[in-house]
């Protein structure tokens, strides 16, 4: 499982840094969470083919979150993109993107695109994990998503061994938590399966002022990424600005319990981004400031 940062810019793109986007690759399988203007170009200088996308999830109907949309959905139409793609997004995303999908002399000829609504809670089902969404305190229509891999329970084969059960179909039929009748006997999951093992968990937070609906989301994730648009400095000249500044996020990431802090969203007034990263780090130690093109690794849990 690898994150790829893809725009780590606030508002405006600079020679450095595209407008926000973050790319999740889950076994093989991509997501999308914001599409600043930009990102298919992104994409493909990383190496991410924005064809395999089935889902992306938008956090708000600020221009720098969700322009790239229109030229990345006209490329995958182009392109001929036929499997169905589903734009996740806060109210307003809908009349948001019909307004992009007529814009000049474009029509769809052979993509289908799909818009889900949502204000919080779940998001999406895949196979192996979910996507829920928290409201944020950014905009009216302002949500942060969190990726969280299904947990798993070992299996413990001596035991089913011993319980008679020969290797094959039966040990799946257990594995998939299916009750098993053999030789007369009812083999539940619960006796060969061990203690469930919580999964991988990643959130990011779009755009927001520091705030309790974000803690709780990512409350003991492996990775959270956090806007931060200014300096811990600024904080007088910037508090009505709706957005954190470095240690803000950093209280957010300890009174949460995560692993690791990324910061992202930065305002282009700052030149220095380790100067930022030591500031976080001065609250949460395991902070960094996200770069165009980092890839973060999540390792697994079991
Ligand atoms: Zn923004
Ligand atoms: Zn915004």
């Amino acid at each position: 499982m690898e994150i790829t940062f893809l725009g780590t810019s606030g508002t405006l793109p600079t020679e450095r840094r595209g407008l926000s986007a973050v790319h999740l690759d889950y076994l093989g399988e991509p997501m999308l969470f914001d599409c600043g203007e930009g990102t298919q170009r992104q994409m493909r200088h990383a190496g991410l083919n924005f064809m395999s996308l089935d889902n992306i999830y938008i956090t708000h109907l600020h221009a720098d979150h969700f322009l790239g949309l229109g030229g990345m959905l006209q490329s995958m139409d182009f392109l001929e993109r036929n499997t169905p793609l589903t734009i996740h997004g806060p109210p307003g995303t809908k009349e948001t993107i019909e307004k992009l999908l007529t814009l000049g002399t474009f029509e769809l000829d052979h993509l289908t695109v799909s818009m889900h609504e949502v204000s919080e809670g779940l998001v999406f089902e895949g196979k192996r994990y979910t996507v829920t969404a928290a409201k944020t305190s950014h905009t009216k229509n302002s949500i942060a998503y969190c990726f969280t891999e299904n947990s798993h329970r070992k299996f413990n084969k001596p035991r089913a061994l011993e319980l008679g059960i020969p290797e094959g179909r039966l040990f799946s039929n257990l594995q998939d938590g299916q009750t098993i009748e053999f030789k007369g006997k009812t083999i539940t999951p619960d006796m060969v399966l061990g203690d469930p093992i919580s999964g991988r968990k990643v959130v990011y937070t779009g755009d927001t002022r520091p705030c309790q609906s974000v803690i709780d989301l990512s409350c003991g994730a492996d990775v959270l990424i956090h806007e931060s648009m200014f300096s811990s400095e600024d904080l007088e000249s910037t508090k009505d600005a709706a957005h954190s500044t470095t240690k803000q996020a950093a209280e957010i990431a300890a009174k949460a319990g995560v692993k690791a802090l990324y910061l992202t969203h930065i305002s282009q007034r700052y030149t220095d981004p380790k100067k930022l990263e030591a500031e976080a780090r001065e609250v949460f130690p395991n902070s960094f400031i996200a770069e165009d093109f980092m890839k973060v690794k999540v390792q697994k849990h079991w």
